[in-house]
């Protein structure tokens, strides 16, 4: 028995979940909120989770649990220890959205250097020159060729965000607890984090959601840049104290940010970012063009059919 529990963003009906169904009785939710999941799993042995949280308690409630499956790279929303002290694999996806996610980033920074949307929308309402006054005074646009973009987890998105941005002609900074020697070239270099901080013109986050890298940029590290910096976070959004952030963007201290992830999500009314000035916020679509779903839908398949086939 198999339980998707929340199968709409992963394919919200362009895909087909034969390829699952081939594996066992498939039970689909769109979304399950968290006092529906105990229920919902109910005796099923293969779990499937997006955002849905399996901790301690879902664990204990339902004992059937053989296997599960995290559609998406980031695992955070599971309880990885107590999986393993059970010996319940957790298969997460870490290859499908590293092109989608990092042409996001990308398309976030140049989003926050260029106001293309605010200054479409201006000149869609028929206000021509005032938004033109708004971009020479009160956000200048930016050039990022000969800038420095730091890029905080240098994995696989944070590699090929580097790609992109050494094509648009900046140099990269890379912070990572394991350094690759053949990627260091000329316009890329490994360096600490304060190296990083002190020196990037755009800091981009790509590590993983740990305690070690909880809050990573924060009051401390903030004032530790340099002023006028561009902060983007396509990761997760617990890497950013956003009261912080809120501040630096309000000062002055930071010119911008573009972020995909937030601390909770959907967003709380009262979340800082919200009304914090030259903030854009995506609702966490980084990995959701169909190319990226559709390869993490096999990938997802094959690791069950693996696990089964053991
Ligand atoms: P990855 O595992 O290839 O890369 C993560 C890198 O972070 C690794 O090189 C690792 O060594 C490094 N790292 C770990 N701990 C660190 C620390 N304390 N300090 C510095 N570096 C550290 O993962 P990836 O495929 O590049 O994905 C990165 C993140 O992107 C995921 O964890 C996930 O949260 C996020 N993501 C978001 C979306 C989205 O839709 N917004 C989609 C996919 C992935």
């Amino acid at each position: 028995k198999i339980v998707v529990l929340d199968g709409y963003t992963l394919n919200p009906g362009d895909l087909s979940w034969d390829g699952l169904k081939a594996l066992g009785d498939v039970v689909v939710y769109d979304r399950t909120p968290a006092e529906k999941t105990i229920e919902r799993i109910g005796d099923a042995q293969i779990v499937f989770t997006n955002k849905t949280v399996i901790d301690q308690e879902v664990f204990s409630a339902c004992p059937n649990i053989k296997f599960i499956g995290v559609l998406a790279t980031g695992y955070n929303v599971v309880d990885v220890e107590i999986a393993k002290t059970k010996g319940i694999p957790v298969a997460n996806i870490p290859t499908y959205g590293t092109t989608a996610v990092s042409q996001i980033t990308i398309a976030l920074l140049l989003e926050v250097c260029h106001h293309i949307g605010e200054h479409s929308r201006s000149v869609l309402k028929g206000d021509w020159t005032n938004c033109q006054d708004w971009c020479y005074w009160n956000y200048p646009l930016i050039e990022l060729a000969g800038k420095t973009l730091g890029i905080i987890g240098f994995g696989r998105i944070g590699q090929a965000t580097a790609k992109i941005a050494q094509a648009l002609g900046m140099k990269v900074l890379a912070f990572d607890s394991y350094e690759i020697e053949e990627l260091k070239s000329d316009t890329l270099q490994y360096v600490g984090l304060d190296e990083l901080l002190a020196n990037s013109d755009v800091i981009s986050l790509h590590c993983p959601l740990f305690d070690s890298t909880k809050g990573i940029v924060n009051k401390n590290n903030i004032a530790k840049m340099k002023d006028g910096v561009i902060i983007i976070n396509t990761s997760r959004g617990p890497l950013i104290v956003e009261e912080d952030l809120a501040e630096a963007l309000n000062s002055g201290k930071l010119y911008g940010a573009a972020l995909d992830v937030v601390s909770s999500e959907p967003i709380k009314a009262d979340n800082p970012l919200l009304t914090a000035k030259n903030c854009i916020i995506t609702p966490h679509i980084a990995w959701a063009p169909k190319e990226s779903r559709s390869r993490l839908m096999d990938i997802a398949v094959d690791n069950l059919a693996k696990f089964l086939a053991n």
